[in-house]
């Protein structure tokens, strides 16, 4: 029989349940047991596709082409764990469930109500991830205790741990335990006081994790579990880590959490965990030998949470390199106004993430042709390969006003525009290319010799695509479409054979790097953006670093 950890939150939001709850999985599944993961976000959104990156940070995408929450790319980086459409379930996914149930019938005449219907359907959602082989399910509870919106949540774990029986379900709590300057202290009364917003509706924690810039002493502690109701072995200190969020899983098993779990749910199977790699790896990013700088050209870079995956893909690229990356973040409206040369002098690499509407794109466009024309560095990931398509088909086609039809209706040469699929689609949300797709490599390309391999599988979210009209024109004047959809009629990668490294992909590679798996195109960009760093040493040239 499965086990089920709720994972659930107080005090304040954005206190890192997803990165707790994937450091909960990591552990389990190295001591050995099948673990699944699991998001429920309080929202009405049916899911974050439709949100703006300001609102909600990356959008996540699954390869089934779910939309879901980012925590599951922290899921997806710490563990094993596969991840489906049922893993993120968000309220306006759950209720169009229902009111769908509802429109066909299917409650036969009843009231159709919070009690029971919401929470049978929530529960169900649960149920789900149950199947053969699987030791524990792991979901994590979005929103913070108290949250009018994720009450419906809570109510349902609550039932479903007398369903399956107390035995069976570890609840876990994290909390903030902040530090007041001005008393000199840190204060335990917002934890007790979460903890008993969660008693007020029936659940008893079984332990819980504090969220802390300074270590706990034990008198807190004690009187956390005192106050709580928790056994004090079971109050866990998370302080916040110096270096790295892939510390965390092992800060968080030095202080017993794992071995904690594993007691209270009777996990016989599990077995010590087996940690070295994650340790070896760990020790790269905390003693890295070599640094590049990168400069990230996108719409959103104030934001942390918008590019999520694609810094935490150059982190792994960084890894594998034994290399700490650093990014000078640029605003793509900023090198229209000031020029690439003057924001880009001396970085060892150019990136230009995903994105959508036309704001920032010149921008974008124009640092792509300095990068092309400085032999540095480029990576361009979905819009990123749109824009140095544009830019290949204005500065050396000389296609003027060559445009992408998203950001120029009426452009004399739609180098990329919309497939005739998606020019019937009127509905928003869950309607673009979205999840998995194929993709055929030439032999000889750049993207084949890093992936080593011609047939690769990456996840998509767009809706435009390289005109098939223009791809003979562009093919003539150097640009290699050097990855295909396996029919041919799709362009996936681009690249320029005489340059150090120029690519850029229509795909989302970032969703499958991991810190102990670097994706191998991020891994080779990093790795010429290493080479021209070091060749630029030896230059004795001076390196600005941002
Ligand atoms: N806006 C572009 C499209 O829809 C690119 C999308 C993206 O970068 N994710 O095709």
């Amino acid at each position: 029989m499965a086990k089920h950890i709720f994972v659930t939150g107080g005090v304040v939001s954005s206190l890192g349940k997803g990165l707790t709850s994937a450091s909960i999985g990591m552990l389990l599944e190295r001591r050995g047991l099948t673990v699944r993961m699991q998001k429920f976000d309080p929202y009405i959104n049916v899911d974050p596709g439709t949100m703006s990156p300001y609102q909600h940070g990356e959008v996540y995408v699954l390869d089934d082409g779910a939309e879901t929450d980012l925590d599951l790319g922290h899921y997806e980086r710490f563990t094993n764990a596969p991840l489906n459409r049922d893993c993120n379930y968000t309220t306006g996914k759950i209720y169009q469930s229902i009111i769908t149930k509802e429109r066909n019938g299917v409650y036969r005449g009843k009231t159709v109500q919070v009690i029971p219907h919401v929470t049978d359907e929530i529960k169900s959602c649960i149920r789900k991830l149950v199947t053969p082989g699987v030791d524990v399910v792991i979901t994590e509870i979005g929103g913070t205790v108290g949250d009018i919106e994720a009450m419906p949540f809570f109510e349902s774990i609550r039932q479903f741990a007398l369903e399956v029986g107390k035995q069976n379900c570890l609840f876990i709590h994290l909390t903030l335990v902040p530090y007041l300057k001005a008393a000199g202290e840190l204060k335990t009364k917002p934890t007790q006081h979460s903890v008993q917003e969660l008693r007020k509706i029936g659940i008893q924690p079984d332990v819980v994790i504090c969220r802390t810039e300074r270590h706990i002493p034990d008198e807190d502690c004690d009187k956390i579990a005192q106050m709580c109701s928790i056994e004090r072995k079971a109050v866990i200190e998370e302080k916040d880590r110096d270096h790295s969020i892939y510390e965390v899983p092992l800060s968080l098993h030095g202080n017993k959490l794992d071995e904690i779990v594993v007691e209270k749910l009777h996990l016989s199977n599990a077995r010590t965990p087996v940690l070295d790699d994650w340790k070896e790896m760990l020790g790269r990013i905390i003693k890295p030998a070599h640094e590049v700088q990168i400069a990230f050209v996108g719409k959103y870079v104030k934001h942390r949470d918008a590019y999520k995956s694609v810094y935490e893909a150059l982190d792994h690229a960084g890894i594998a390199h034994n290399c700490k990356v650093r990014l000078t973040r640029i605003e793509a409206e900023n090198v229209e106004k000031d020029g690439a040369a003057a924001l880009m002098g001396g970085v060892d690499g150019l990136l230009v993430p995903g994105g959508f509407d036309k704001r920032g794109t010149n921008g974008k466009i124009e640092a792509i042709r300095y990068a092309r024309e400085n032999n540095l560095p480029f990576f361009g990931i979905c819009l990123g390969l749109q824009c140095a398509t544009i830019e290949y088909a204005r500065n050396v086609l000389g296609l003027t006003g060559a445009n992408s039809t998203e950001f120029d209706k009426h452009t004399p040469h739609p180098v990329v525009a919309l497939l005739d699929e998606q020019k019937k689609i009127t509905q928003v949300g869950g309607t673009m290319r979205l999840g998995a797709y194929d993709c055929k490599l030439l032999p000889d390309s750049r993207a084949a010799a890093a992936y080593k391999s011609e047939l690769i599988s990456e996840r998509h979210r767009h809706r435009y695509e390289v005109n098939n009209d223009y791809r003979e024109q562009l093919q003539n004047a150097g640009l290699v479409f050097s990855g295909t959809s396996p029919d041919g009629s799709l362009v996936e990668v681009i690249e320029l054979p005489n340059h150090p490294w120029f690519v850029g992909v229509q795909c989302h590679p970032e969703f499958k790097s991991k810190p102990i798996a670097p994706h191998p195109l991020f891994r080779d960009f990093i790795g010429a953006a290493l080479k021209l760093r070091q060749s630029r040493k030896d230059d004795r040239r001076p390196v600005i670093v941002g």
